[in-house]
């Protein structure tokens, strides 16, 4: 019989799911039932290069689940459910408890729910999606892997806010980070492509529509860009990215907005997308930028800045850089994004690429950096469903 391990990321609607082979690492399938809720919910999967897609009545997480594992058998995907040996799940916020995955057990769970304040969209969804996933398969072991979880190792002095000191005792008010597990993992390849450098120090741009970054010294993050919640850091799609906090009471001044309405603004109708007011996406803002659009080109730059000094802030704090990893949609997709940025570097730090290599490389594994230049550059795809397998391997003793 074959052992496989399903890595899940349920959100508020929707439940993404990749089916993994152990022994080979090798994705069995992957699908979403999205819509859930909803008369007209959405099934997709995806499995040997063909899709299939159905439109139906999925009222519930639960009933979302089933309906996965009844799609399984029906497609003969599994030759039964069986084979399924454990459930990886993906889960946001892991706040001070959790420095690594853990078995999903009444304590993990109950932490888990504890911090739903912090993450009050995702946390909660990830519960939901887990206990329909312990109810259809109570026998298997289900494991958690928690976003903020690498981001534990960072210092004090890194992850306090100089506000009253209080703020963090009573409310747990402090960085936590994101894309923890994703950072981990190109800090790992990162090394993988340099296993002659004996303790490497490695800067990580996981920029997509959500975009933060890491330093990582030795496979150990010492420091990440986003904050109390994925607001913060550099500029994103439709995020602000760290500002003058003065700017939200100022603005709800100005404006006639109570906090919450401005902050909504700050998370949803901000950065690229406040900016270039054309779009969130870099797709739509580079067609605008070709055209001569001022604000396109002006969103371009600000974006380019604001991942370009905290790339220097992390060298600076790394005692240097081996590796700079470009990862995640903009990351492995955008060469004019890679390129400015690194024209941002390239005098202080001396990094050059192969610029004509830089502008053919999507979605794959990449070294642009000619050899001339003093720190290496990647383009790594991330894979965080990869980590979620491995840890649930690790975690249940799956070999
Ligand atoms: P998420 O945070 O939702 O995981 P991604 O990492 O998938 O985001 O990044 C999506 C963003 O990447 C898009 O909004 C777009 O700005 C950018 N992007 C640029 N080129 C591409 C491409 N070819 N495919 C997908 N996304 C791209």
């Amino acid at each position: 019989m074959r052992k496989l391990v399903m890595a899940v990321n349920a959100g508020s609607s929707s439940i993404k799911f990749k089916l993994y082979e152990i022994k080979n690492e090798r994705v069995i399938l992957s699908g979403i039932v999205d819509r859930i809720g909803h008369n007209d919910a959405i099934f997709k999967m995806n499995f040997n290069g063909e899709e299939r897609k159905a439109i139906l009545p999925v009222k519930n997480h639960e009933i979302g689940v089933d309906l996965i594992l009844e799609k399984l058998v029906e497609f003969k995907i599994v030759e039964s459910i069986e084979e399924i040996q454990g459930v990886g799940h993906r889960i946001v916020q892991g706040g001070k408890y959790f420095q690594d995955s853990a078995v999903l057990n009444k304590d993990t769970e109950d932490k888990i729910e504890a911090l739903i304040p912090l993450a009050p969209l995702h946390n909660a969804a990830h519960l939901v999606g887990f206990r329909a996933f312990k109810k259809a398969l109570p026998k298997l072991g289900n494991v958690a892997v928690f976003d903020t979880a690498f981001h534990q190792t960072m210092e004090e002095q890194d992850f306090l806010y100089p506000i009253p000191y209080e703020y963090y005792q009573k409310h747990d008010i402090r960085r936590y980070g994101a894309h923890g597990t994703s950072h981990k993992y190109l800090a790992e390849e990162a090394a993988k492509l340099m296993s002659e450098v004996k303790h490497p120090r490695v800067i990580t741009c996981h920029i997509g529509s959500g975009s933060s970054l890491c330093a990582v010294n030795d496979g150990v993050c010492v420091a990440t860009s986003m904050g109390l919640t994925p607001l913060g850091g550099v500029m994103m799609g439709t995020r602000t990215g760290d500002i003058d906090p003065s700017v939200m009471f100022f603005a709800c001044q100005e404006e006639g907005k109570d906090v919450k309405e401005m902050y909504q603004i700050f998370n949803k109708k901000s950065g690229l997308l406040g900016i270039s007011g054309v779009s969130n996406d870099t797709r739509d803002i580079e067609d605008a930028a070709l055209k001569g659009n001022k604000r396109a080109i002006l969103a371009q730059k600000m974006f380019a800045r604001r991942v370009a000094d905290f790339i220097g802030q992390y060298f600076v704090r790394l005692g240097g850089a081996d590796m700079i990893v470009f990862s995640a949609g903009i990351g492995e997709n955008a060469p004019i994004y890679r390129k400015l940025i690194v024209d941002q570097i390239k005098e202080a730090l001396g990094v050059e690429i192969d610029e004509e290599l830089n502008s053919k490389v999507r979605g794959k594994l990449a070294v642009l950096s000619t050899p001339k230049s003093k720190i290496r550059v990647s383009v790594i795809p991330t894979d965080e469903e990869l980590m979620i397998l491995r840890d649930t391997v690790r975690l249940l003793n799956l070999k």
